[in-house]
């Protein structure tokens, strides 16, 4: 325990406490499996966030980041690289859209995204300048950045960090009525998560997004899919949108995009959307650059080799069943779609916290999301037999206690 404490205390030493993470210190990881300094081992449930939806240090995305490490790293987009074409090529035909615009981090593709719908409604649209109006949903996660937080309706988000960017709408999510009462000439787009992931795995009605759609088409107005989180397999299709008749015309992806080794992310689009950018316009010093092409080329092809988003369908409702199977008295909810999982404890019960530090003594490494929710989102590389392992330990924390906490 000596050497994670002290580690601990490093970091609150010598960082800002803008988090408050599990009391465990990782040295390393394989597959599902991580393992702390004190040389014990534990079940990643969490993933980062769905972006180990391969699976930690995945052999063909680590030869992958080698192989491009020993050639060359960094040019800007100043010059070409050789590795951004393919990247790019492979992601288009993956995804069905004509261009992709190369990032780093998802806020960072979210914002490339709100730029592009901004100067779309301008040019294409016809929207007065410095007039156009973004519909966003209520309780949404798109990222950290001010313009972000500027439409999130999660107070300690914004709190001290105004003033803010405006522009932004925000309707309920799930909602379509709402959304099709918001839109107004100047709407230029409309940006949602397909499920909130950081929201507590919320899941909006069946046909929600198939009407969204809809009034995006009928309105002329940009629908716009944050699929950072539910994105590249993770609910059980290779997007979420999938499930419906729900193409956006703007998709957004990050996380899993960079294979868990390397942070990429992207906005794409068509032509007619993409065009509006000019050199010039908008640009990143890493975007695109040849270690993250070769990494997140590679973590797309893991995804279609090994069939990850057709594992996570299948070993979703095998999860989903087994959780479904426990009695337990503290369990309000279960819900999710593939491997992404939510459990909502009751609130009489107290926050999910307690449950996650209980798991992770069992060797499950959980994290509580939106106060109530234990997320279980494991790579999408997982088996049956690993999930059989991780139920039983579930089934211990969440069986009736004797002394009340
Ligand atoms: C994680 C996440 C983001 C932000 O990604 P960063 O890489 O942390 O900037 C945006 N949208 C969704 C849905 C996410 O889950």
């Amino acid at each position: 325990m000596a050497r994670t404490e002290e580690l601990i205390r490093e970091v609150d030493q010598y960082s800002a406490r803008n988090y408050n993470p599990l009391p465990v210190v990782i040295e390393r990881g394989e597959g599902v499996w991580v393992f702390d300094v004190e040389g014990r081992k534990y079940l990643d449930m969490l993933s980062a966030y769905s972006a180990l939806n391969q699976g930690h240090r995945h052999p063909k995305i680590i030869r992958a980041l080698v192989e491009q490490a020993e050639k060359i790293t960094l040019t800007s987009r100043a010059f070409h690289n050789e590795t951004m074409g393919p990247f790019l090529h492979k992601l288009c035909a993956v995804t069905g859209y004509e261009k992709a615009l190369p990032m780093n981090t998802g806020a960072e593709a979210v914002e490339t995204a709100l730029k592009a719908a901004r100067k779309w409604g301008l040019v294409k649209k016809g929207v007065p300048e410095n007039q156009g109006e973004i519909i966003v949903c209520e309780n949404n996660f798109h990222g950290r950045t001010v313009t972000i937080v500027s439409f999130s309706s999660e107070e300690q988000y914004r709190y001290g960090f105004g003033p803010f960017t405006p522009g932004f709408v925000i309707v309920p999510f799930g909602d379509a009525a709402a959304l099709e009462a918001a839109i107004t000439p100047n709407t230029v787009a409309i940006l949602a998560e397909p499920i909130q992931g950081e929201g507590g795995v919320l899941v909006p009605p069946q046909g929600y997004l198939a009407k969204m759609r809809e009034l995006a088409s009928q309105h002329h107005v940009l629908m716009m899919l944050d699929e950072i989180q539910t994105g590249l397999g993770r609910t059980g299709r290779l997007f979420a949108y999938q499930y419906e008749e729900a193409k956006p015309d703007v998709l957004i992806l990050g996380k899993a995009l960079g294979g868990g080794v390397y942070p990429v992310s992207a906005m794409l689009a068509d032509s007619q959307v993409m065009d509006v950018f000019g050199p010039g316009d908008h640009g990143s010093t890493f975007g695109g650059n040849p270690l993250g092409a070769a990494v997140a080329k590679a973590a797309l092809e893991v995804l279609l080799e090994e069939d990850l988003p057709g594992r996570a369908m299948e070993l979703g409702s095998y999860f989903v069943e087994g959780l479904k199977a426990i009695d337990s008295p503290y369990v309000e909810e279960i819900r999710g779609k593939g491997l992404l999982i939510g459990v909502e404890v009751k609130k009489e019960h107290g926050s999910a916290r307690p449950f996650c530090e209980r798991l992770m003594a069992e060797g499950l490494l959980c994290k509580e999301t939106h106060e109530q929710t234990i997320r279980f989102a494991p790579p999408l590389t997982i088996t049956r037999e690993e999930i059989d392992w991780a139920l039983e330990r579930i089934a211990k924390v969440l069986a009736p206690r004797e002394t009340a906490e």
